[in-house]
């Protein structure tokens, strides 16, 4: 069969489907078989052409599939189901050991769904097999119920959107913490509303279309709130994540799966607000 990749050829333009050999593993690393990538809005940013990547290649760096090619004599072998983290780095400097790749202490910026090919693809070429997490229970995700999620799209009003929050908080009148994948002056200025006095506002992944957003300053300070960022989550922290989706401790938001082919119009639609929950490519 033969590899299907949606391809980058130009910023802001559709993606070519392109078709190519079925890869091989690389010394050190494997070939996984794409079954989700999940469409992100660091995918959006970068089709766009706000950053500085080579054309031509494939987006796509949240990956899950099997082992398709690995080189004998490793922890994984072929069939094995795995998430990928995306963010090579060296493999080799004390901050890469520790799976803190985005740190990469000779600056090796590789990543995989922007410099090297990622997940909007059948199959993906990992450099270096570390980069797999081992998961026999991906299932878990889909099979999770997503009941008490509460919708804050912008259909939500501001003062219902606090409301139904604060309500869910009980006696506590706030949360102690609340994580922002969105980073958009909309989620910042609700954020600081729901928050409990020197609650924490953490802050993941690239700002949102159409940042920059701003902190509302008064009620931030006067509420003793602090604020955190986290750009991309180590290797170890996937790892973490992995356990407690097998555990079933994670609710995930609600999940729409979306054929390789779509990739682009479902990015169309994520910038312009219109996709609800986390929006997944199934191959
Ligand atoms: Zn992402
Ligand atoms: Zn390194």
């Amino acid at each position: 069969m033969a590899r299907r990749s949606m391809r980058l050829v130009e910023f802001g333009k559709p993606f070519q489907l392109t078709k190519e050999e079925v890869p091989t593993a690389p010394k050190g690393g494997a070939v996984v078989k794409t079954e989700y990538a999940g469409v992100c809005h660091s995918d959006v940013h970068l089709m766009d052409g706000h950053y500085p990547i080579p054309l031509n290649t494939v987006l796509g760096h949240e990956i899950a599939g099997t082992v398709h090619d690995i080189e004998p004599g490793q922890d994984l072998k072929v069939g094995d189901r795995v998430a990928v983290h995306f963010r090579c780095g060296c493999g080799d400097c004390s901050r890469c050991e520790v799976g803190e790749r985005i740190a990469c202490l000779r600056g090796v910026k590789q990543d995989l769904g922007s410099t090297d090919d990622g997940g909007f693809s059948d199959y993906v070429i990992i450099p270096d097999v570390r980069l797999l997490v081992k998961e026999e229970k991906l299932t878990t995700a889909r099979e999770a119920g997503c009941d008490g999620t509460l919708m804050w799209g912008k259909d939500v009003d501001d003062d219902t959107a606090v409301t139904e929050a604060k309500k869910i908080c009980g006696s506590l009148g706030g949360f102690a913490a609340a994580i922002d994948f969105v980073n958009v002056a909309a989620t910042f200025e609700r954020i600081e509303k729901i928050l409990a006095e020197g609650g924490m506002h953490v802050l993941v992944g690239l700002m949102g279309v159409g940042a920059p957003a701003s902190v509302p300053l008064m009620p931030y300070v006067m509420s003793c709130h602090q604020m955190a960022s986290l750009r991309v989550g180590s290797l170890p922290q996937l790892k973490d994540l992995m356990a407690l989706v097998a555990q079933g401790k994670i609710k995930p938001p609600p999940i729409s799966h979306h054929p390789l082919e779509n990739v682009y119009d479902v990015l169309v639609d994520l910038k312009a607000g219109k996709v609800k929950g986390r929006a997944v490519v199934k191959l």
